[in-house]
């Protein structure tokens, strides 16, 4: 009986009922009597409001246990109690999650260890490591990071290599570099001129840590969209925007490429040191390069940490990645207790099960940290189902045998 319906109707009103006008809204008030009135067009909507609920319909699993045992290699459970312009000024530490409050998590998780890489130095460091790592032994281990604060002492080499010796008989096991070599640290401590990464006031100690046969954990850089203006090009704008001062465009910062190759220049100058570069080399954007560099240097490893988001989102290379690398790829999360406003590295059961489920299955298109919006960047990612082989020696053997436990 409708028959003559679409007679009735002009081109347009054809084309609007077959949809292939779109957003034709101020039509809508002129359709014919007894058609259903169309809404009115959305208005604009500020980005940071948008939380878009996928559609797919795809198989997800729950993984609520790793498969193995596993060790964290990349944790913060205790910072400095001082930093000034991005340098940790001291060695006493503020702690942030107790001994116990972890345990519930890591027996859930099947955690067996977890490494605190922000430990200090001096006393601080000496009781970090006997709030955790004695107090529960095999569960912690504490690393010990640079002493900056003496760095203006002329025989700088020396005392920090000394302390780094002491440290160790303090319980240290192995040393933390964060990014503030390269981007933080200057001339004048906090004043001046960048330190060069490379910089040969500091060969004593990456020597130092080999002869004591511990690791160096070391971050280097950044996302290379850090490096890249904030703007409407930038792939992690809304980060940037969140956290503007983790911006490295402009001022004096080194390129990112500059800072990597004085970074590739220490590992080259201290083959007899083990180097953990964290997050994925810091180049997991480019597997590619971090490739390169992973055959070239036998004496570097690296963590997965805080880059799920750049793994997953590139399921194909990162499987064959893990393939090639197996031996040298660590399990790190860069968990932080209460660290809720990184969704990306905050400590629970959560963070866990999107990391296991990346690597342990081969789901499709999830969330790559626990937040309503992706923090890191506005993509989900895919799981990489690797073998139980794979999985043992990335989530415990590569990290067993660079600590020694
Ligand atoms: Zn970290």
């Amino acid at each position: 009986m409708d028959d003559r319906k679409p007679l009735s109707m002009n081109r347009r009103q054809w084309l609007y009922g077959a949809g292939l006008v779109a957003g034709a809204s101020h039509f809508a008030t002129a359709m014919p009597e007894g058609q259903a009135e169309r809404p009115p067009a959305p208005k604009p909507l500020d980005l940071s409001q948008y939380e878009p609920k996928s559609m797919l319909r795809v198989h997800e699993t729950r993984v609520e246990r790793a498969k193995f045992s596993l060790i964290d290699i990349h944790t913060h459970i205790s910072v400095s109690t001082k930093s000034e312009a991005g340098v940790e000024l001291s060695g006493d530490r503020q702690y942030l999650g107790s001994p116990q409050e972890l345990l519930g998590v890591m027996d859930r998780k099947n955690i067996r260890a977890m490494v605190n890489l922000t430990g200090g130095y001096e006393k601080g460091l000496a009781e970090a490591v006997t709030k955790y790592d004695r107090a529960y032994a095999g569960r912690f281990f504490t690393f010990t990071e640079p002493s900056y604060s003496r760095f203006l002492e002329l025989d700088f080499p020396r005392v920090q290599a000394q302390a780094i010796e002491q440290s160790h008989r303090d319980g240290a096991r192995g040393l933390k570099i964060l990014k503030t070599l390269g981007l933080y640290l200057r001339d004048k401590i906090t004043t001046g001129k960048l330190v060069k990464i490379d910089d040969p006031r500091f060969d004593p100690m990456w020597d130092v840590c080999g002869q004591l046969n511990i690791p160096v954990a070391i971050h280097v850089s950044d996302p290379i969209a850090f490096f890249t203006p904030t703007d409407r090009f930038n792939e992690r704008y809304e980060e940037l925007n969140n956290h503007p001062d983790w911006s490295f465009y402009g001022g004096d910062f080194p390129s990112n490429e500059e800072l990597l190759a004085a970074r590739d220049r220490v590992i080259a100058r201290h083959p007899k040191t083990q180097f953990v570069v964290l997050h994925v080399g810091n180049f997991a954007e480019d597997l590619g390069n971090v490739s390169e560099n992973l055959d070239h240097y036998p004496n570097m490893h690296v963590d997965i940490a805080a880059r799920i988001g750049e793994l997953g989102r590139q399921p194909r290379t990162s499987r064959k990645f893990f393939e090639r690398f197996q031996d040298r790829i660590l399990f790190g999360t860069d968990a932080t207790p209460h660290g809720d406003d990184y969704p990306q590295q905050v400590f629970n059961d959560k963070l866990y099960e999107i990391y296991f489920r990346f690597l342990e299955t081969e789901d499709e298109y999830f969330d790559y940290a626990p937040a309503k919006i992706p923090p890191q960047g506005r993509w989900q990612i895919y799981g990489i189902n690797l073998p139980d082989e794979i999985l043992k020696k990335v989530y415990y053997e590569n990290a067993a045998r660079l600590l020694r436990v």
